[in-house]
């Protein structure tokens, strides 16, 4: 039972699926570690039987997500990972075809070229921002058309009411990946999409302690399909977790807040220092993509990508001389992070119609004072050019 809590999106981050604790009136629900539950007679219980397949701090976390993404159903998994294994194992079969972005997530090309790949699935990356790539990679045997919007590392923007409409005129379902831009800044569902998937890793649980996933969906007879497997497969987060994201989502809002102006900031900096050859940031006019991030989301977002002007040497030294963006994979979090993609996170896609330019760096502004940040990348940019 949920309390009655207002609308705002802000009200749900903080209260969704968490009233008081009603034996207690704890505000905050409780990690609740118990792996099995009591029950009356055999058979009867109160909700809950084995931790696997159901817990309550758990619960809590898929009745947040869902309340914030606007979904019927949510689910929480171990990983962003596991929680796309979990989609695609649902959706598709061998034979099926799916179109991912191609500039997806590093872990996502991986899963569906080197793990579904081999089982029978076929697969065809495209620039899902280009209407016509999209038309001309869906197929009829098409079952799922994969979205990020911005992508990873390019942040390329992607229409998706425009990819909806292509692949619900014929049997694809649409699944966006909605780590980056979170369902403050975007809400899929309004525009369209089938199901959504998080890595919570990233901007939800937004402190760089806690690895998990998420999906949201309205479909009632694939939420049952999914809660089966995730069950099934058992690829289930822990209540501390759970916990901790929970935890993390109650700020969600301010921090997404600070990490867009700050980026704004970043951005201003980067565009006008002799070291940077151009910068990838919706937020830019002059960024492909800015029409369509305008249009569907509510700010640009924490993410920049830029390529140095002195190509993969001048980027690989800029990446260690930064003191205050810390040298690390991952992004979404408090603090700020710098990497090479060529050489860490898309090492994977190395060689493949996915691979980066060695020039490419990529941040994840954090939400420290702005000036910082543009001073700690100034002294960078100033000691490599
Ligand atoms: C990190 C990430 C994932 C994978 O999530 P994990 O929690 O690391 O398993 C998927 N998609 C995007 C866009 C990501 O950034």
């Amino acid at each position: 039972m949920s309390p009655q809590v207002g609308d705002g999106f802000e009200t749900r981050a903080v209260h969704a699926g968490q009233p008081a604790d009603p034996q207690t009136g704890a505000v905050i629900p409780p990690i609740s570690l118990a792996t099995t539950f009591a029950q009356s007679r055999a058979g009867e219980h109160s909700g809950y039987e084995y931790a696997r397949t159901g817990n309550p701090t758990r619960r809590a976390l898929e009745e947040c997500i869902a309340s914030l993404e606007g979904g019927a159903h949510g689910l929480a998994f171990a990983s962003g990972m596991a929680a796309e294994d979990t989609v695609l194992r649902a959706l598709l079969g061998p034979g099926d075809h799916v179109v991912l972005p191609n500039d997806a997530y590093g872990g996502t090309y991986r899963l569906i070229s080197q793990v579904l790949g081999p089982t029978g699935v076929e697969w065809t990356a495209a620039d899902l921002s280009d209407p016509d790539a999209l038309a001309g990679a869906v197929t009829d045997r098409t079952k799922v058309v994969w979205v990020e919007t911005p992508t990873n590392p390019l942040l390329s923007c992607v229409d998706l009411a425009a990819v909806a409409e292509v692949a619900h005129a014929g049997s694809a379902k649409v699944v966006v990946d909605n780590t980056f831009a979170t369902p403050y800044l975007q809400q899929p569902l309004a525009l369209g999409a089938d199901v959504i998937v998080h890595s919570s890793t990233k901007y939800l649980g937004g402190h760089s302690d806690a690895v998990g996933g998420l999906v949201v969906l309205d479909d009632d007879e694939l939420g049952e399909r999914l809660a089966y497997l995730q069950n099934a497969v058992g690829a289930v987060p822990s209540p501390f977790d759970c916990y901790l994201v929970l935890r993390g989502i109650k700020t969600l809002p301010v921090r997404m807040d600070r990490h867009c102006d700050n980026a704004r900031a970043v951005v201003a900096r980067l565009s006008e220092h002799p070291g940077v050859a151009s910068v990838r940031y919706p937020g830019l006019p002059t960024h492909p993509g800015h029409d369509v991030a305008r249009r569907q989301m509510r700010d640009f977002g924490g993410m920049v990508s830029f390529l140095a002007a002195g190509g993969e040497a001048a980027a690989l030294a800029l990446v260690s001389r930064t003191r205050l963006f810390t040298l690390a994979e991952s992004l979404g979090a408090v603090e700020s992070l710098i990497e090479h993609p060529a050489r860490m996170t898309h090492a994977s896609v190395e060689g493949s119609p996915l691979a980066v330019d060695p020039a490419l760096v990529r941040i994840s502004v954090g939400i420290e004072s702005a000036e910082d940040l543009v001073a700690d990348l100034t002294q960078a940019l100033d000691a490599v050019a």
